[in-house]
């Protein structure tokens, strides 16, 4: 594991060609091994901080979650136990263990099926489905100031940034970072004052909801920052495409993906955020950067799911 506590995480550029546009790929699947992708990011403050009191960590949310693997990576090196609630685990999961799920009991994650975690103690570590929570601010804002040096040196002026969401907590707090770094914000600013306006930002954030609709991410943003000038800009995909389910075009894209830029992305929400990015070529007219977010622990379990259900010959 070549990420270690103190050490400042730094990943990649690379430009690429994709369906005849150039872009920038920002490499954070290789952060590392084990620990990489946006959850290394937003779980960098756990493993750069100490605490002390701490023995476990307790999480929730879904069975193939990457969530759930990063928690187990993080947990192992901190020499924490990990507790992890599911609603439900399917019988074939459990006798056949697979992706994020196997990699994460290998780690030594404690499997618990019931509908609610427990509170924690003062000896836990609660930690919110998918990582949503405000310590992820401070390993986003590391990565935007990586973003911003590189820019510099590039010497590019404005830069359009595009990364698919989930809980929005990646896009929201890069995007917030951006906008108060070029304001000359540093350290404590919680909010912003609601009358407080980004001059123009030379960094936008754009991004697609992969798990509810645009209605959701809003919301989602408005939890951690209510003035909307500093939120990302939420792209409406042309289809709706449910989280986790198998589609045609998306594996389609996911196999272009990796012939054209000889990069494997994840096929969670890779796929729709480059689908839903491609039916916006008015992105691309600026230099624009994508961020690879990880997750190819869980191409085990898509892959397996995308043969059953197309045949080996898709
Ligand atoms: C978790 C994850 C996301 C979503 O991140 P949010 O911060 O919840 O929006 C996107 N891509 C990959 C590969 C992920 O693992």
């Amino acid at each position: 594991m070549n990420i270690s506590a103190n050490k400042i995480i730094n990943s990649s550029t690379e430009e690429k060609l994709f369906n005849n546009h150039n872009i920038y790929i920002k490499r954070d699947d290789l952060l590392s091994k084990e620990f990489s992708g946006n959850k290394a990011r937003k779980f960098y403050y756990f493993l750069e901080n100490e605490f002390h009191q701490i023995e476990k960590v307790i999480s929730y949310g879904s069975s193939q979650s990457n969530a759930m693997y990063s928690l187990s990576v993080l947990a192992k090196m901190k020499g924490w136990k990990f507790d992890y609630y599911i609603d439900h685990l399917s019988s074939y999961l459990e006798e056949n263990p697979h992706g994020n799920y196997k990699y994460a009991l290998k780690n030594g994650m404690q499997i618990h099926v019931r509908q609610d975690a427990p509170l924690p103690t003062e000896n836990e570590l609660f930690i919110e489905e998918g990582g949503r929570q405000k310590e992820a601010k401070f390993g986003i804002e590391i990565l935007a100031k990586e973003i911003l040096t590189w820019k510099e040196e590039q010497g590019i002026d404005e830069l359009n940034v595009f990364l698919p969401s989930g809980t929005g907590t990646t896009a929201l707090f890069l995007q917030k970072a951006f906008c108060q770094l070029e304001l000359g914000f540093t350290g404590t600013q919680v909010s912003f004052p609601l009358e407080t306006k980004p001059m123009s930002p030379k960094c936008c954030v754009y991004t697609v909801p992969c798990v509810g609709d645009v209605e959701y991410l809003k919301k989602q943003f408005l939890m951690l920052e209510e003035n909307e000038n500093f939120h990302p800009k939420i792209l409406t995909p042309s289809k709706k495409r449910h989280f986790g389910k198998l589609y045609r075009e998306s594996y389609n894209i996911w196999l272009k993906l990796r012939e054209e830029m000889g990069i494997e992305f994840d096929m969670l929400y890779d796929p729709h955020g480059w689908l839903t990015l491609l039916e916006n070529p008015e992105i691309l007219k600026k230099p624009t950067l994508y961020i690879h977010q990880g997750g190819l622990i869980g191409n085990e379990s898509m892959l397996m799911r995308y043969k059953r259900k197309y045949g080996e010959n898709i």
